[in-house]
C-alpha cells in the first residue's frame, strides 16, 4: 500500500482521495475551501450527450462519468447515510423551432447506440413541455432524454468526504506547502493551480448562477433538468426552486463578488423562461471553473513525485467520480478503462 497526498477537496480531489483510502492505501488530503469553490457552485447536471462539443477524449471521459453515476451514488450513500441529492429526472434540451428540433433530435439520438444509458430519446410538443415543467414557458419544443440526471454538487462533498473518512483518511482543512507532503503529491487545486505553476498552465472563468423561486399555488417537483436556448440551463432545488445558468466571465481575478450585470441579465431570463410568474430572488452563486489548454482536462505527471488532475471545465462534476476510479486503477498500476495518454498532453 502506498502514502499520498492530495492538495484540493473540490469534487476530483475528494473523489480521488475516497477511491484511494477504498483501495487501502493512507491519504491526507488538504482544504482551504476557498470561496469561489467551483464544485459548490456547480449546477451538477450529468447529461453529457446533450453537448455539441466535439472533442473524443472529453466525451468517452464525460459518457464514461455518466455512465458511473447511479453506481457511484448508491455506493456512497447506503456506505455513508449521507444523501448526495441525486436525481434522475431526465433532461429536455429546448429548440427554437421543428426545424432545429429535427436536427437536434437526430444529432441526440445517434448517441444512444453507444450509450444506452441515456434510455429513452424521444421529441417533446409544446404542449408536452408544458406538461412536464408546468411553470416553464410553452413557446419552444424539445427532445427528452430520461438518462439526464442532477447531482447538488456540496451534498456530494460531503458524502465523499464522510466516505473518505470511515475509509481511514485524513482530511485536513489548511493551506498545503510542499513541506507536508507525505508519499505521491496529488494536487487537485482548481482554479488555484496558478500558485503551484506547473504546465499545462490553469485559467479559469469566473461563472454566476442565479437562484430563485417561481411565487405560483401549484408546487411543481420532480421536473427534469432544462438544456434550454443558447448555453443556459435551469435545474430545479425543490419546490417551485430553481437555478439559471450561466454567465461565463474569462479572468484572472479570484474575486467571488456577484456582479449587478450578471444578475439582471439571469434574472431577465429567468422571466423569460417563467413568464407570468412572479420571480423571487434567492441568491446569486459564483465559482471559479478551471482550464486547461483547448478546454481539455489535464491528468499527469508534473515531475516525478507530482501528480496533476484539474482544467476539469463546464463538466468537472459528471467526470470527477469516475476519474477518481480510475485514477487509483492507474496509481495500482492496474489496467484501466480510460486511456491516461489522452488526458497528458504536455
Ligand atoms: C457555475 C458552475 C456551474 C457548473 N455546472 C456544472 C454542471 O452542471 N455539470 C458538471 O459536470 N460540472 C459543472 N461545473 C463544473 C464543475 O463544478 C467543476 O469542473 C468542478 O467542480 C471542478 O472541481 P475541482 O475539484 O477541480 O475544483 P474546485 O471544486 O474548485 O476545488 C478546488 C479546491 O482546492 C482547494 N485548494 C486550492 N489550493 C489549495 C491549497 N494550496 N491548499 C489547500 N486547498 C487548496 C480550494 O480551496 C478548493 O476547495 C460547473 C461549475 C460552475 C462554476
Amino acid at each position: 500500500m502506498s502514502t499520498y497526498t492530495i492538495v484540493g477537496g473540490g469534487i476530483v480531489g475528494a473523489s480521488i482521495g475516497y477511491h484511494l483510502v477504498k483501495a487501502g492505501h493512507t491519504v491526507t488530503l488538504y482544504d482551504r475551501a476557498d470561496s469561489g469553490q467551483a464544485t459548490a457552485a456547480s449546477a451538477g447536471i450529468i447529461a453529457p450527450w446533450i453537448s455539441q462539443k466535439r472533442n473524443k477524449d472529453w466525451y468517452r471521459l464525460v459518457t464514461a462519468g455518466a455512465k458511473y453515476y447511479p453506481e457511484f451514488v448508491k455506493k456512497i450513500e447506503t456506505e455513508t447515510g449521507v444523501s448526495t441529492g441525486y436525481k434522475q429526472e431526465g433532461v429536455l434540451s429546448l429548440f427554437k423551432d421543428d426545424t432545429v428540433l429535427e436536427k437536434g433530435f437526430k444529432r441526440i439520438h445517434s448517441k444512444k447506440e453507444n450509450a444506452p444509458e441515456m434510455g429513452e430519446v424521444y421529441k417533446v410538443s409544446r404542449e408536452d413541455v408544458k406538461k412536464m415543467h408546468p411553470h416553464l414557458t410553452d413557446l419552444y419544443p424539445g427532445v427528452y432524454v430520461e438518462g439526464g440526471g442532477q447531482i447538488e454538487g456540496a451534498s456530494l462533498l460531503k458524502a465523499l468526504k464522510a466516505g473518505f473518512l470511515h475509509h481511514g483518511g485524513r482530511w485536513i482543512n489548511e493551506d498545503f506547502n510542499s513541506s507536508k507532503t507525505e508519499g505521491l503529491l496529488i494536487y487537485a487545486s482548481g482554479a488555484w493551480a496558478v500558485e503551484q505553476g506547473y504546465a499545462p498552465k490553469i485559467r479559469h472563468q469566473r461563472s454566476e448562477v442565479f437562484h430563485f423561486e417561481v411565487d405560483e399555488a401549484e408546487k411543481v417537483t420532480d421536473t427534469p433538468v432544462v438544456m434550454a436556448l443558447g448555453p443556459i440551463y435551469l435545474v430545479e432545488l425543490g419546490a417551485n426552486k430553481y437555478a439559471i445558468g450561466t454567465t461565463h466571465t474569462e479572468t484572472e481575478s479570484f474575486s467571488t463578488e456577484p456582479s449587478r450585470e450578471n444578475y439582471d441579465y439571469l434574472r431577465g431570463l429567468a422571466q423569460r423562461y417563467f413568464p407570468g410568474s412572479n420571480i423571487r430572488d434567492i441568491s446569486m452563486m459564483v465559482g471559479l471553473k478551471p482550464f486547461a489548454r483547448d478546454y481539455m482536462p489535464y491528468i499527469g505527471y508534473a515531475e516525478e513525485n507530482v501528480f496533476i488532475v484539474n482544467g476539469l471545465g463546464s463538466t468537472g462534476l459528471t467526470a470527477s467520480p469516475v476519474l477518481g476510479r480510475e485514477i487509483v486503477k492507474f496509481l495500482n498500476g492496474e489496467e484501466t478503462e480510460l486511456d491516461f495518454g489522452d488526458y497528458s498532453y504536455i
